[in-house]
């Protein structure tokens, strides 16, 4: 059987259009690394930078200037590694699975170090290598997720030997509620920080992430590790910080209809039309990263016309109400708007009840990507 494919597929028979934009990623980044001044800007590229590809991104961010890039999954610095120049490194927050020590080293990945345990196994792999291995120490600083103990930085402080052969590189923290400023939790967990980062006094900290930059010089550490704001989202609640936008996401009309007041639309006839209505059904749904919790809530854009969606939001498609544009202007093949100028990825994420982050990791594959 002959199954190769036959023919061009034109990208105007694609469902949506997903453009990234890497030049405004690299203004975000370098906004950023201004930011905090002296200390470095590293990068978080995890889960696949936040859906938008880090084969893409994370070179990007190189040639912006970033040289430390993290993710959270030792696999995803394995799929990463081939992507950046050799000056690059490769951090893994959430440290090491035992056997995975022996790849991690020889690939020059540095993990960060999340208990006794993690430190115990790299230091024997240390030994078994007989060299220095980096690494990164985590303090729990109020978030209990990931990190030592008070009580476990203690352990280590009374024997010093724990720690032969690593290389620690930095000590790090994670602020839980970063992006409210004026939340009395950063205020606490600066503090557990600065108490625990003076028992290792020749070791530079890594504290802050996107919101964590935004709160001020105190948290920016040396090294400081944001995300989100480099992709577009708006880390805290002070509107001055806006970073650009990254993410345009539009999606195409697959059928439009009029119908009378009084019709059910979608599942579970969740919606009836109060009068009569002209509907546009477009190839977008919730495995596409559009929540169900947009159903009869969120909204595309078409120019700066606002066009509802009614009923509830399906797996590979949504239905507007598009009576506010004039009849037929919307056909088979128009694109609307779903992130874009109208409605940036945080007001989608609002009227989802959700946060950007959530809506970026869901983008799914689906979407002809165009990195402009
Ligand atoms: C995800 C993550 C970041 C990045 O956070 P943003 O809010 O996206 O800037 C930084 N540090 C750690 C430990 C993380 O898990």
């Amino acid at each position: 059987m002959d199954n190769s494919l036959n023919f061009e597929l034109d990208n105007d028979a694609l469902s949506g259009r997903l453009v990234i934009d890497l030049q405004a990623l690299k203004t975000n980044y370098v906004k950023l690394a201004g930011l905090v001044g002296v200390a470095e800007a590293g990068a978080v590229v995890k889960a696949d930078a936040y859906g938008l590809g880090a084969a893409r991104i994370a070179p990007a961010l190189y040639e912006a200037g970033c040289r430390k890039f993290f993710v959270a999954h030792l696999q995803e610095a394995a799929s990463l590694k081939r992507y950046l120049p050799k000056d690059a490194r490769l951090y893994i927050l959430n440290g090491l699975l035992p056997s995975g020590e022996k790849f991690a080293a020889a690939n020059g990945f540095v993990p960060v170090l999340n208990s006794l345990e993690q430190i115990a196994n790299w230091a024997a792999t240390a030994r078994a290598l007989a060299r220095e291995l980096p690494a990164v120490l985590q303090f729990d600083t109020g978030m209990s997720r990931l990190g030592l103990s008070g009580e476990e930085i203690a352990t280590l402080l009374d024997d010093p030997s724990l720690l032969d052969g690593i290389d620690m590189q930095f000590v790090m923290s994670h602020l839980a509620s970063a992006d409210e400023g004026g939340s009395q939790q950063n205020v606490d967990q600066l503090a557990v920080m600065k108490a625990s980062a003076q028992l290792f006094p020749d070791v530079s900290l890594c504290f802050a992430n996107s919101g964590g930059i935004f709160l001020g010089g105190t948290y920016h550490g040396a090294l400081v590790r944001p995300g989100i704001a480099l992709y577009g989202g708006i880390p805290t609640d002070a509107a001055t910080t806006r970073m650009q936008q990254v993410v345009r996401l539009d999606a195409r009309v697959i059928q439009t209809r009029t119908v009378p007041a009084g019709t059910l639309v979608g599942y579970s006839g969740a919606h009836l039309t109060s009068r009569e209505t002209r509907l546009a059904t477009i190839a977008a749904g919730y495995a596409d990263g559009l929540p169900r919790s947009l159903s009869d809530r969120g909204a595309a854009y078409f120019g700066e016309t606002r066009l509802p969606i009614v009923g509830r939001v399906s797996m590979d498609s949504i239905t507007l109400d598009v009576s506010a544009l004039p009849s037929g202007t919307l056909k088979l093949g128009s694109l609307v708007e779903l992130i874009g100028p109208h409605q940036t990825l945080e007001d989608i994420a609002a009227a989802a009840g959700t946060i950007s982050y959530e809506i970026l990791t869901s983008l799914g594959h689906r979407y002809h990507r165009e990195y402009v």
